[in-house]
């Protein structure tokens, strides 16, 4: 019987896994994704020895939706056993700085962090608890988006509050981390210096942020205390000033629905009226289409340059996510707007990788597992 680790990334309405040979993180034994969780059209594709099967299933929490890719996974690879399970966590607050086996501890802590992340930590905690259901003998390893921003300095931690609001936790954290750590690895891999380097890991899909690399470390983050601020993205605002907020309280919005207006209706929907799907907008010839990509593409072009202040100065910028791997056009307009920056040689060097998250989640699996 074949032993396997499986990496779970659950989103707020998606379940991306793969899963690999124990101690061979880079290497497939099966992959797959749940869409749609929670609504009507949900379906499951599965690819396990070469073999891809595609099925609408009816899946309503995210915990269910573990339980289905794990009889999934099992179905397809009815000789294997899971021994370790990797989660993606979106927020490890001010504690979790490094991948973390899961215990009851761990959990109680985990849920004690929700108020920080209301609207990611339920998904990823309800995995785990989906997990030990489905997997009950399989170590859990917990991996944090927030883990690769951990050492950035002070400055780019802070708020300009009272301290006593940074030590409650009230502080810019950042997110993406998995995907930044695994565009480091692939450029390490590569051979590519990041030490003395100032990079600027792009991460563009349906959620967006950009964060500062320099000597290999995140530095500073187009994101913050949360998952909205810096770039406009799908359905979220990006940047907003607060007093925005206050505006909409006063007129007698309530906070549940300022949270979807900013979380679930803005960014490229909002903005377009039509799509949050990039693809959607670069093909439509709708004038608002056209005005959310310009929007778009100024505030990430804007908040690169921020960072490049932080850092001072950018050599690199590396693109990943669905957009920034897929639509060269949008790379070619920030890459257009960065111009004014002297790079190292003939201006700052543009690169493109793919993100690999899950592959990441499961290497930390096997160091933490003692598998390599
Ligand atoms: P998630 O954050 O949900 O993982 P992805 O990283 O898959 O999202 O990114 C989704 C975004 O990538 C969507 O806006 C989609 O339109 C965009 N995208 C994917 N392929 C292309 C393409 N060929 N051209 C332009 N945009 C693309």
């Amino acid at each position: 019987m074949a032993d396997l680790a499986l990496a779970l990334n659950l989103g707020s309405s998606s379940l991306k896994f793969r899963a690999a040979p124990a101690g061979d993180p880079g290497a497939e034994a099966a992959s797959g994704r749940i869409e749609r969780i929670g609504s009507d059209g949900a379906n499951l594709k599965i690819t396990a020895r070469g073999a891809t099967e595609t099925r609408e299933i009816a899946v309503g929490t995210h915990e269910d939706a573990v339980r289905i890719a794990a009889e999934a996974l099992t179905g397809a690879l009815p000789d294997a056993r899971v021994t370790a399970v990797g989660h993606r966590i979106v927020h490890g607050g001010p504690d979790f700085t490094r991948p973390t086996e899961i215990d009851a501890q761990v959990l109680s802590r985990l849920e004690e962090l929700v108020p920080l992340a209301p609207l990611h930590l339920p998904a990823g905690i309800a995995g785990i608890k989906g997990a030990g259901r489905a997997f009950a003998t399989a170590r859990q390893i917990a991996c944090f988006d927030t883990a690769f921003h951990a050492e950035k300095p002070w400055v780019n931690d802070a708020y300009a509050l009272p301290q006593s609001f940074y030590d409650e936790g009230i502080r810019r954290y950042g997110f993406h981390g998995i995907s930044c750590q695994s565009i480091a690895r692939t450029l390490r891999t590569e051979g590519y210096p990041l030490d003395n380097r100032r990079v600027a890991i792009a991460h563009l899909g349906n959620g967006a942020s950009v964060t500062g690399v320099l000597n290999g470390r995140g530095h500073a983050s187009s994101m913050g205390f949360s998952t909205i601020d810096g770039l406009a993205m799908g359905t979220r605002s990006g940047r907003i000033d607060p007093g925005v907020l206050f505006y909409l309280l006063d007129r007698g919005m309530t906070q549940a629905r300022i949270e979807d207006l900013l979380y679930r209706k803005s960014g490229l929907l909002g903005l377009s009226g039509l799509s949050n799907d990039m693809r959607d907008l670069l093909a439509s010839d709708d004038p608002a289409a056209a005005r959310a990509v310009e929007y778009f593409v100024a505030r990430a072009v804007e908040e690169i340059a921020r960072l490049a202040a932080a850092m001072g100065g950018l050599d690199t910028v590396v693109f990943c996510g669905g957009i920034g791997e897929n639509a060269t056009r949008i790379r070619d307009r920030i890459a257009a707007g960065l111009t004014f920056l002297p790079g190292q040689g003939d201006g700052v060097e543009i690169l493109t990788r793919e993100t690999r998250e899950e592959e990441e989640i499961l290497r930390a699996v096997a160091e933490l597992c003692g598998h390599s």
